[in-house]
């Protein structure tokens, strides 16, 4: 049996991980979830898992869970960060997912990372803010970092499992290209918030689906492969492929190309973490309809490869490069939801602020929290400066 902590566990990749865990309730134990403000799920998830562990730093959340819980002892009901940590190393734990979306994500995934377990990343902006701190900390605490976001357990699958890329001579990262495929930028102006979250293959949470949307979402994933994989940025090319069946191909120096594919779930790539280096999971999945299936590639849309661009030279740069892109990003999208700016102007926002901060080399985890914050700062000035 193995025990597993969801960190955000009321959220779109949390409600993957439970559906695993349920069709697998003989391998597969949910022992405690984190949440921050979604009450009533999260104590619907209590109730249905009887679970033993639960932590919110949400003050409301957490004065919620006791009331609700004052009889039941078998709840432990955790508050401070220093019990959550106390949790995350506790012997029976095995795998710890990292779900929660956003710069949030960082502080529990630095946690996850010095526990020597297995962690399944979501959250893929801790590694785009913080690769530098996050992976030799893991490395130091012999801690696993097996991907479940879609492309980047396909690229594992793909190299079997392993992150040994010594033969590999190419990975192709595939996009569906999201609702506004074939559109231009200067056609974004008038879309709405409806239209931006409608995505056409894949459900999921607010803020990753506006960055699918925008593209932002496969620069954060060339960053993310680039430190999981430890590649230079040029042996990754981003191709757009709209049927979402192939999550990605690694060709091989001998030519041969491996790819992955499923309909579009994130259960796959999560069961697979689920059971990695074991026996698979069973899972109840829809089959691809071979007969039926057009799969079509198209390049990245001419005036999106200034942002691409600037996420290739963060491969290159390091240091707090990310941590800028990635602040710039969670403003401009916030902004975006709020209606306070415009679809169109994201790329703005993220340009102009990238810019105005420079990129220092070293970072620890102080330097990069700081960063965050002034360039937090610094893009909601754009935002006023254009709103
Ligand atoms: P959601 O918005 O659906 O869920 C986010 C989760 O994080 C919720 O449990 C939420 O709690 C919690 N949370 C949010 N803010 C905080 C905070 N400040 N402190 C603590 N917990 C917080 O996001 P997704 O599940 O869509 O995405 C999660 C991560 O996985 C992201 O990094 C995303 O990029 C990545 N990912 C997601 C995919 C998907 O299919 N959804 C695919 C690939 C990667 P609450 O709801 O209780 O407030
Ligand atoms: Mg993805």
């Amino acid at each position: 049996m193995k025990n597993i902590i969801v960190l955000g566990a009321t959220g779109s990749i949390g409600d993957s991980v439970l559906s695993v865990i349920k069709q697998n309730k003989n391998k597969l134990n949910l022992l405690g979830i984190t949440f921050s403000s979604n009450i009533a799920k999260a104590k619907n998830i209590i109730n249905e898992f009887k679970l033993k562990n639960v932590y919110s730093d949400s003050d409301e959340s957490h004065k919620s869970l006791k009331h609700t819980y004052e009889n039941n002892q078998e709840l432990n009901i955790l508050r401070e960060k220093s019990e959550l940590e106390e949790l995350l190393n506790k012997d029976d734990v095995d795998i710890i997912v990292s779900a929660i979306s956003g710069f949030s994500g960082l502080e529990s995934t630095l946690m996850a990372a010095k526990t020597g377990k297995t962690i399944l990343l979501a959250n893929k902006e801790s590694i785009v803010v913080a690769g530098e701190v996050v992976l030799p900390l893991a490395k130091e605490h012999s801690t696993e970092i097996i991907p479940i976001d879609s492309e980047h357990n396909a690229i594992f699958q793909c190299l079997n499992s392993n992150k040994n890329t010594d033969d590999v001579s190419k990975i192709i990262i595939t996009a569906s290209g999201g609702p506004f495929l074939n559109k231009k930028i200067s056609q974004l102006s008038k879309v709405t918030k409806k239209e931006a979250l409608n995505h056409p293959n894949w459900e999921m949470g607010a803020k990753i689906t506006i960055d699918s949307a925008s593209l932002v979402n496969k620069c954060l994933e060339l960053i993310e492969a680039k430190y999981l994989f430890n590649l230079n940025e040029k042996f990754f090319d981003l191709v757009v492929h709209p049927q979402s069946i192939i999550h990605s191909i690694v060709t091989y120096t001998d030519g041969s190309s491996i790819c992955q594919m499923s309909n579009p779930d994130m259960r796959v790539p999560i069961a697979h973490a689920l059971s990695v280096h074991n026996k698979r999971l069973s899972l109840n999945f829809s089959e691809i309809d071979f007969s039926s299936l057009k799969l079509t590639f198209q390049d990245i849309p001419e005036d999106r490869s200034g942002l691409v661009n600037i996420a290739r030279n963060i491969c290159n740069l390091g240091g707090s490069s990310g941590t800028i892109f990635n602040a710039a990003n969670e403003i401009a999208v916030q902004s975006f939801l709020e209606e306070q700016i415009t679809f169109d102007k994201i790329y703005e926002v993220i340009y102009r602020t990238f810019d105005a901060i420079p990129v220092s080399k070293n970072v620890d985890i102080d330097t990069i929290y700081e960063t965050d914050n002034e360039t937090r700062i610094e893009a909601k000035k754009v935002v006023k400066s254009i709103s």
